[in-house]
């Protein structure tokens, strides 16, 4: 069976004061609900100045919050002022990267092309490709939200060899639903992640479809998790506003 991955995506929130504050509730958070993190795996995706901090507040404990960044390079080193590389990230521990954000793709112009060359250098160095997909409101209106995705998760994934494809985890944050309050419904989200898997599955067969994680993000929040992790094909959250308080992310990793 999948199990469930609940990631906070800080986005560009929290200096790294505020982000040792954070991990440091969340981890007493977790503790107090005696939470099982083979359950429910639990991730904070800070930014970048924030890593450091964040993996020597996690480091000796015995909690497992694992943590990861929001975007990466594609060159391995050299004169790309302003870029971070994946050595840079697999030094300090990261687990997972995010790649192809909406925000990436709308504001940094990072076409699928690019999100593919991301999640490959990803799993070169080791560590778990977030793969983020989805469609914009004017899509969805034309019903062409399925079709739209399922094009972005397979020049995505284009020539990423079965054994690599088998880590990476997909996140379907339909554009709308960011930042905006407004979720998708369930069956809206389980309609799309379902669609997701069916091609997988045609990709890289069967195996690789039932073990891929396959999260939800939008608006999730303690009070809806619940209600979208009851779909069979939503296997998390990706969490952007609700996971910068301690209480409500901790309520989201239980949850509700
Ligand atoms: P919100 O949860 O703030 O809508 O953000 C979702 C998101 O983009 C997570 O990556």
């Amino acid at each position: 069976a999948r199990i469930p991955l609940m990631a906070g995506n800080w986005k560009m929130n929290l200096d790294h004061l505020e982000a040792i504050k954070l991990v440091n509730e969340l981890n007493l958070d977790l503790e107090d609900h005696r939470h099982d993190f083979s359950a429910v795996e639990v991730a904070v995706i800070p930014p970048f100045t924030d890593i450091r901090s964040v993996q020597t507040t996690i480091d000796g404990d015995d909690m497992k919050i694992k943590y990861g960044a929001q975007d990466v390079s594609t060159h391995d080193n050299g004169a790309y002022t302003g870029e971070v590389s994946t050595a840079m990230l697999t030094k300090l521990g990261c687990s997972y990267v995010v790649v192809g954000h909406s925000e990436r793709r709308e504001y940094h112009q990072e076409t699928d092309a690019v999100v593919n060359e991301k999640a490959r250098k990803v799993l070169t160095a080791g560590m778990t490709p977030i793969i983020c997909c989805g469609e914009n409101l004017e899509v969805r209106k034309a019903g062409k939200h399925v079709e739209h995705v399922l094009a972005q998760i397979e020049a995505d994934f284009d020539g990423i060899p079965t054994p690599d494809a088998a880590k990476c985890v997909v996140a379907y944050e339909p554009i709308w639903a960011i930042g905006t309050g407004e979720t998708a419904t369930p069956e809206n989200a389980e309609e799309v992640c379902g669609a997701i898997r069916e091609k997988i599955a045609a990709l890289y067969g069967p195996e690789v479809a039932e073990g891929m994680r396959i999260l939800y993000g939008g608006s999730v929040k303690s009070s809806n998790v619940a209600e979208l992790m009851a779909e069979p094909n939503v296997d998390g959250g990706l969490v952007g506003g609700a996971s910068l308080k301690a209480e409500e992310f901790g309520k989201i990793c239980r949850l509700g």
